[in-house]
């Protein structure tokens, strides 16, 4: 049974949030391990194996001595693993602010409704556009939750162009971050599409990869 209430988890750790509308604030991060997709770009293979298995008591322990109250829960892919939902759940209970940053294979469902989720959308270039599950769209909060879409090329742009306005994604989420895939397509190229769109969309870079660099972790 104490099986069933634990985590793999690869870091604990305390920073700014460096993407979605929160970036710039204080957050604590639980990253945990493993994740069903393989994106080309990743930026994340570091969780793919590995982790330490932790109760969710413990992870609950390290959060509070961060004293932040604004807490994201990510990874990998961080609700591939079912006790994922308990630990969400748990840190709502204790009054965090909470996000999920999930790839959008995995179904939201069943996700406690006080938490904010920031789904991907999977691109082309990705080359797990075929795994996104559609019906986590239906679950968007408006007042709450947001899309993103990683864009590493002009296809890449020209789909999510074209699923934001078939989907009527701008009255569903509160936000719609176009994030480019770093080191993949130019900033300024990316800017002039999305000023000319007419969209009612969000450009965000990886604050904290401008700040420590691509390849610090655990920060
Ligand atoms: S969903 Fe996220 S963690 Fe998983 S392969 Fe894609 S970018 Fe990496």
């Amino acid at each position: 049974m104490k099986l069933l209430q634990m985590l793999r988890v690869t870091e604990i750790f305390r920073s700014i949030q460096g993407e979605s509308t929160h970036a710039g604030r204080p957050c604590t991060f639980v990253r945990l391990t493993g994740c069903p997709m393989r994106c080309v770009w990743c930026d994340s293979e570091y969780t793919f194996k590995g982790g330490e298995h932790y109760s969710i008591d413990y992870v609950m322990d390290q959060v509070k001595a961060f004293g932040c109250k604004l807490v994201e829960v990510t990874g990998g892919e961080p609700l591939a693993q079912r006790e994922a939902f308990q630990l969400i759940e748990r840190l709502c209970d204790e009054g965090y602010e909470v996000l999920i940053e999930t790839g959008g294979y995995v179904s939201t469902a069943g996700l406690d409704q006080r938490a904010k989720v920031i789904l991907d959308i999977k691109c082309p270039a990705s080359g797990e556009e075929p795994r996104n599950d559609w019906s986590n769209l239906d679950r968007l909060r408006p007042d709450q939750d947001e899309v993103k879409f990683v864009i590493a090329d002009e296809g890449d742009w020209l789909y999510a162009k074209n699923l934001i306005k078939e989907r009527a994604l701008e009255s569903r989420t509160k936000a719609i971050l176009i994030s480019p895939a770093w080191d993949q397509i130019d900033l300024q190229q990316l800017a002039d599409w999305i000023s000319a769109s007419g969209l009612n969309v969000r450009m965000q870079l990886q604050l904290h990869k401008y700040i420590w660099g691509p390849d610090v972790k655990g920060v």
